[in-house]
């Protein structure tokens, strides 16, 4: 078995760029990870958190998963959300999906693809509360307006949690924030569905 020994060489390379730049870096984050915003996006590999926001190693508490979906039964995703609410007390969560997400596309196909059906049956019903306006448009528009309603509807979910809730009704800063994003031009657009209580 090979061990992606070229894995090792990239890394190798980037810690080295990152110390020259900085020789400290890696002692000081070291010490504590202090993020302000929790990312919660799709596990896509075109769309990477930190570098589309263009911050380094320390600035971002990242969650991922396929189309971006958090479900209220989600251990892992709960788990995430409260360890940066309450432990690293980060002021902003952000849902971020993406247009052409393969997961909303598969959800709207009607073809079975496996286990993978059960996770996207979170979009299906997202699509359900949306079908009126939904029923109307073409394909890749249809398509990319899921996308957008589906960060809307997870942007609910965070705020509907339990964890966020209680943070507010406890006066604390904490925004949550739902954004997309083109893998066509690398730009994001705020869906402008910010709560802050
Ligand atoms: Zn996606």
């Amino acid at each position: 078995m090979k061990s992606l020994k070229h894995l090792f060489e990239r890394n190798a390379k980037w810690a080295d760029e990152i110390k020259k730049e900085n020789p400290e870096f890696f002692s000081e984050l070291s010490l504590q990870q202090e993020p302000n915003y929790l990312w919660i996006g799709c596990s896509d590999s075109r769309v990477p958190a930190n570098q589309i926001v263009n911050l380094p190693p320390g600035e971002v508490f990242v969650h991922r998963n396929i189309a971006n979906v958090v479900v209220h039964t989600d251990l892992n995703a709960l788990s995430v959300i409260q360890f940066a609410v309450e432990v690293l007390q980060v002021e902003h969560i952000i849902v971020c999906g993406h247009y052409g997400c393969g997961g909303i596309k598969a959800a709207l196909d009607n073809k079975q693809h496996g286990l993978i059906d059960n996770w996207l049956r979170h979009i299906k019903d997202v699509y359900r509360f949306h079908k009126d306006e939904l029923s109307k448009l073409s394909e890749p528009n249809k398509i990319d307006r899921l996308c957008e309603l589906n960060v809307i509807e997870q942007v609910q979910n965070v705020c509907n949690s339990t964890i966020v809730q209680n943070r507010w009704a406890d006066g604390g800063k904490l925004w949550v924030h739902g954004w997309i994003y083109s893998i066509k031009n690398g730009v994001l657009k705020d869906l402008d569905c910010t709560f802050s209580s």
